[in-house]
């Protein structure tokens, strides 16, 4: 690959609070130098004019699933997580290998022209990861062009063997039916894990394997053991979605008697390589374990307020040392991925939970939990999440033109507070070119969306009769969910005022 030299744009300082008309000197898909306009370039270099545009580093989504781009609009309006659940396996069956190929470009699509350049995704098939499956998602964001770290995600329970006490609350045929419901045992997924991690198909550079096994409950101690490791041997990223629920961290402590985290650090799957994603119901020594560990949390505020599981602690994660990024979840459990809301939503929603506005989470803090933070979640601190000379070249261009930006008087408030990636212009990942001036130069998106129309209308007619079983079950797993209310659950809550 040959140089590139962009000209004039304005490059985000998040510390200083600044943007700047610089110069940016990209070779071999690494930012090489940043320097006054008008700079020397190599000769031959390619010349990209970036006038009237503000460069900031890509945003790096730390949490979401490709399978949901295809299921857009389908889980239902007031859906709280355990009933998200109740449906997913149904409404995201029956899928051919073309379809999760399909679903993984669409997302890749949208979170490109939102801004993002990479992404933790946790894939699900149904009823457990494949090979070709895992191998056609990762050529999915090969083609695209989007940087991501790729895990299967995985369970050996279903949701009526993983909840303690749901079972009783489902009457008569119904229970017996989902009774007999089984997902692939855990050594058949482990199995295929191996194979997906040795033959990797893809660039590891811009793609790459990681392990998703993907509630703890879930997942037996077996199985949790395996992929720990697993993870180890292969020197892999894990992740799972920790406790993100409230009765996700009731029914774990029944369960283990102690909590969902605690659990995790007894089997040994803490770690630097570790994040969980949500963890909205921690406590303090949940947190400072974590920290501890080395470990991570993909913080995800938009769909931690659509699906009703509350508001993460933030700012004591962040007191506590723990790295901590920041995340959509996917097109279906939260709707949107953009970016741009979920580090706006991190900062506001820091400013509920105390009125000592000293802790309320900076513009800059949440920016910076959206770049680098989540970088360090994917396994890639000091690689991706800045512009400065030795990062890999994921630059997004941002139209200075528009009304959020004019008058420009404090770039980084503006951007944080009003981008909604509407301005998104231009984006280039690896020194690639991806989005040009809101043209997608790597696929044909006319075929993705005419594909993508014609296989969701095939799924919704093949899955009708398995979502409307699971539909009949909502209530009752709703009810059990609310009962769980009842009981006392203390969490880690930033709420009065600091000495
Ligand atoms: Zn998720």
């Amino acid at each position: 690959m040959s140089a590139t030299i962009i000209r004039g744009g304005r490059v985000l300082d998040v510390t200083a609070d600044r943007a700047e008309p610089s110069d940016v000197l990209v070779d071999d898909g690494i930012i090489r130098d940043i320097g006054r306009p008008g700079m020397a370039a190599p000769e031959g270099a390619a010349v990209l004019d970036a006038r009237d545009r503000l460069l900031i580093p890509g945003l790096v989504n730390a949490h979401t699933h490709s399978q949901g781009a295809l299921a857009r609009g389908l889980p239902g309006d007031r859906v709280p997580l355990e009933i998200l659940l109740t449906t997913g396996a149904a409404i995201g069956g029956s899928r051919a290998l073309e379809d999760k190929y399909l679903s993984a470009q669409l997302s890749a699509i949208e979170m490109i022209r939102k801004g993002c350049t990479a992404c933790y995704d946790l894939f699900a098939e149904y009823p457990g990861p494949t090979v070709d499956g895992m191998y056609a998602v990762a050529r999915a964001y090969s083609d695209v062009g989007m940087r991501a770290v790729l895990a299967p995600m995985m369970a050996d329970r279903t949701l009526y063997q993983a909840l303690p006490g749901l079972l009783d609350a489902i009457p008569g045929p119904e229970r017996q039916r989902v009774e007999a419901l089984r997902m692939s045992p855990y050594e058949a997924s482990v199995a295929v894990c191996r194979d997906v991690l040795r033959g990797w198909p893809v660039d590891r550079a811009r793609v790459r394997p990681a392990l998703g096994p993907t509630i703890p409950m879930h997942c037996s101690d077996d199985f949790l053991r395996a992929c720990r490791d697993l993870a180890r041997e292969y020197d892999v990223p894990l992740q799972t979605h920790l406790a993100e629920s409230r009765g996700q961290a009731v029914l774990g402590r029944k369960k283990y008697g102690k909590t969902l985290t605690a659990h995790l650090g007894d089997l040994g799957l803490l770690g630097p390589h570790f994040s969980g994603a949500h963890g909205v119901w921690l406590d303090a020594d949940d947190i400072r374990r974590l920290a501890d560990a080395g470990a991570g949390v993909a913080h995800n505020p938009t769909s931690n307020l659509r699906l009703g599981n509350g508001v993460a602690a933030t700012r004591l994660m962040l007191d506590g040392g723990l790295r901590v990024g920041v995340g959509t979840d996917s097109a279906s459990s939260s709707d949107t991925q953009n970016m741009f809301e979920a580090l706006r939503w991190a900062s506001y929603l820091s400013r509920i939970g105390t009125p000592d506005y000293r802790r309320w989470l900076t513009a800059a803090e949440a920016f910076t939990m959206a770049t680098a933070g989540s970088a360090g979640v994917l396994g890639m601190d000091g690689q991706i999440g800045r512009l400065a000379p030795g990062y890999r070249a994921d630059i997004v261009f941002l139209d200075l033109t528009r009304p959020d930006y004019v008058p420009l008087n404090d770039v980084l408030l503006q951007l944080v507070f009003t981008e909604s990636g509407a301005s998104v212009d231009s984006v280039m990942i690896d020194g690639r070119l991806v989005l040009d001036r809101g043209r997608l130069l790597t696929v044909d998106e006319e075929k993705v969306r005419a594909a993508a129309e014609a296989a969701a209308a095939r799924l919704r007619g093949a899955n009708a009769g398995a979502v409307a079983a699971a539909r009949a079950l909502e209530e009752y797993v709703g009810a059990f969910c609310v009962g769980l209310a009842r009981e006392p659950y203390q969490v880690a809550r930033v709420l009065s005022l600091d000495a």
